[in-house]
């Protein structure tokens, strides 16, 4: 799957593929052999896209806690429906059970809201893998890197899991990539309130970074002056990005945040960024809206 093609959705890959493994599995049967009624799904594929597509993208909004629950998840998933929801229906779940090969192919991002704890068991997190090598999209907000601890594949998609944090603080974040989506709206020098995570890795030379942690300005949260806060990867064939932000609840009514978030989510679900915040919105005309 190739990250070129981002605007094209996992889905739309997925079926190709599919269809090429029938097509190579129907040869490989053999012309003696009477072929088998299944193969002939084959033409669902090769006629584009299966009828039953969404006509809109579709986002996994997850905030399933096995540990620390955030209170400001449910302020969270609001910001996300609000920000996404004229581009995207934006399910939201805290059901494992979701977490299959089928139905992750439906969205265009998976986005780990302050998750915590160890919630996907063997199959939901091979299923994930998938999803991901087909070309998906993560977005992982604050505590979804205090998730999976024991999965070493999920801590190298976040980069870096959660370590420990000192209390709530004003902080100064010094954006040092503006040019990525998710923060090009931001200032240079972004002063605001959260509650900071000391990562246990540095992330950078894993990922790419966006932001980082002035350690001068906060108390208790020193990762030796180099403390990446929110950052991106192309990785195994899928999208990650990750913030540290949202831990409060305030956070999903600062405009910035807001808006760094809405970016990040676009990038991660791969949409085409043909304006500021403004990609995949349905033609006027087959808005339901
Ligand atoms: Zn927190």
């Amino acid at each position: 799957m190739q990250h070129g093609n981002a605007p094209a959705s996992p889905l739309v890959g997925r079926v190709a593929l599919l269809g090429a493994a029938l097509v190579v599995a129907t040869l490989g049967l053999g012309a003696r052999q009477v072929a088998p009624s299944a193969p002939t799904t084959t033409t669902t594929a090769g006629s584009g896209t299966p009828a039953t597509a969404p006509a809109r993208g579709r986002l996994l909004v997850f905030s399933k806690t096995a540990s620390f629950r955030h209170q400001s998840i449910p302020d969270g998933i609001k910001a996300i429906k609000d920000l996404l929801g004229d581009r995207y229906d934006v399910d939201a779940t805290e059901d494992s059970a979701v977490f299959t090969a089928d139905n992750l192919a439906r969205y265009r991002a998976v986005i780990f809201l302050s998750t915590t704890g160890d919630i996907l068991n063997d199959e939901q997190q091979k299923a994930f893998q998938g999803y991901i090598a087909a070309g998906g999209g993560y977005a992982g907000v604050h505590a979804a890197a205090d998730t999976e601890h024991t999965w070493p594949w999920y801590g190298d998609l976040v980069g870096a899991y959660f370590k420990t944090h000192p209390n709530i603080q004003p902080a100064l974040v010094r954006v040092e990539d503006r040019s990525h989506r998710s923060t090009r709206m931001l200032p240079a020098e972004w002063r605001r309130t959260d509650e900071w995570y000391v990562y246990n890795r540095n992330p950078r030379g894993r990922v790419k970074v966006l932001a980082n942690l002035d350690d001068s300005t906060i108390e208790g949260a020193t990762m030796g002056g180099d403390h990446p806060i929110a950052w991106y990867h192309e990785f195994e064939g899928g999208r990650s990005w990750y913030t540290g932000g949202g831990h409060t609840s305030e956070s999903y009514t600062e405009d910035l945040f807001r808006k760094h978030l809405e970016g990040g989510i676009l990038w991660a679900a791969g949409a085409a960024d043909t304006a500021p915040q403004d990609a995949e919105r349905v033609p006027s005309g087959a808005a339901p809206k």
